[in-house]
């Protein structure tokens, strides 16, 4: 379907730059005179200020949320054929990871009403191999960390947290960045903190964790060409950074934006037949990433909406062990309730600067089709 001036993109960068236009430009173009273009100053502020809005001690930045995620693992200790305990239903970055240190990935199905993992399939899950879990909190929502740190905590598992969809989230008042021992974020553009290209960090209280990744990031060096470990070249570049820091201080109140948006759909949809995105007693911090509605039959309401001029998602289409790459992690019909949501969700458009206008739209081609 072409573009035109009315059409509903799914995310609108765009519109997000145009709205910080002045503030985005003077940073970039400080980083372009000062010379200094990888790591340097505007990545170490960015990591003080990125920690402290987690409400954690540390962050250290890389180039990806996967390396975040693999830095971690690498940190955390875990071995070749080490278990590791992760979502079916996730991007495919949390399981890739755990395959980049040689371990094991066990898959676990997520709760049907919350769309994360399932603390009692990870209860069932766990062996005397599992060194570490990662919960992964889908769409913006945080996992049901008090009882999945309460099972890690019992066997002495670490609970590393994948927060690539959760900037700004929180759970009864802990920021994600602080629910487990270490959390890995991303910063792919189209996350609810997005740089202007690839970036990641991982956020912890324990700084021999960071330490650790701070060496492994560039190329194991305590010291400049003392190779202390065998590292990686998986440093973010501070034109990063300074984006990063500016973006920063609009998150949370496009978060707020976010949920606002978020409960004008959940009221405007209310009998539609759509299944809705479900808050748990408790959490109000959903950071609403991606407002996931769920019907049976959805590649036909989506197929509408695109005629209508409304692009959508699907996150994801399937399941981490249907992908031809990952199959060996379970055969299908093993984890039921991942393999139902990817068959019927819609992400609808949802983004700090989306109009009421735009939202009314939406909910009437929706209607439209279901009369
Ligand atoms: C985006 C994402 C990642 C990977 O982040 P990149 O920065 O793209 O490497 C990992 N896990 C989840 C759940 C994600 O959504």
């Amino acid at each position: 379907m072409p573009t035109s001036e009315s059409t509903i993109r799914f995310i609108d960068l765009k519109r997000q730059y145009a709205s910080i236009r002045s503030e985005l430009d003077q940073a970039i173009l400080r980083v372009i005179g000062s010379g200094s273009y990888v790591l340097g100053p505007e990545v170490d502020s960015f990591e003080r200020e990125f920690a402290s809005f987690c409400g954690s001690d540390h962050a250290v930045c890389v180039n990806s949320g996967t390396s975040a995620l693999h830095l971690a693992l690498i940190a955390a200790g875990i071995q070749p054929d080490d278990e590791v305990i992760a979502p079916a239903m996730t991007f495919v970055a949390t399981v890739a990871a755990i395959q980049y240190v040689g371990a094991r990935p066990v898959l676990v199905d997520v709760q049907p009403s919350t769309w994360t993992m399932d603390p009692n399939h990870v209860e069932a899950a766990v062996s005397n191999r599992t060194k570490a879990i990662i919960p992964v909190h889908l769409y913006g929502l945080a996992a049901d960390m008090a009882a999945i740190n309460e099972i890690a905590r019992r066997r002495g598992i670490t609970v590393i947290e994948d927060a690539a969809q959760a900037h700004g989230a929180s759970l009864n008042g802990v920021m994600t960045g602080s629910l487990g021992e270490m959390a890995c974020f991303s910063f792919y553009p189209t996350k609810s903190l997005g740089a202007a290209g690839e970036g990641g960090a991982v956020v912890s209280r324990d700084a021999k964790a960071i330490a650790r990744i701070r060496e492994l990031r560039d190329w194991g060096q305590r010291e400049k060409y003392l190779h202390q470990v065998k590292g990686f070249n998986v440093r973010m570049e501070a034109m990063q950074g300074a984006v990063l820091r500016v973006k920063l201080r609009h998150l949370k109140t496009w978060i707020a934006q976010r949920q606002e948006r978020a409960r004008r759909y959940t009221a405007l949809l209310a009998g539609t037949g759509l299944g809705l995105p479900v808050i748990p007693d408790g959490n109000s911090g959903h950071g609403f990433y991606v407002y996931a509605a769920t019907l049976p039959g959805r590649d036909e309401l989506r197929k509408h909406l695109g005629e209508a001029g409304i692009e959508t998602g699907v996150h994801y289409p399937f399941p981490v062990h249907f992908a031809p790459a990952y199959q060996e992690l379970g055969a299908p019909g093993r984890f039921p309730v991942s393999e139902r949501l990817a068959a019927e969700e819609l992400s609808l458009p949802l983004y700090p600067e989306i109009t009421d206008h735009e939202i009314q739209r939406v909910v009437d081609s929706v209607k439209a089709w279901r009369a």
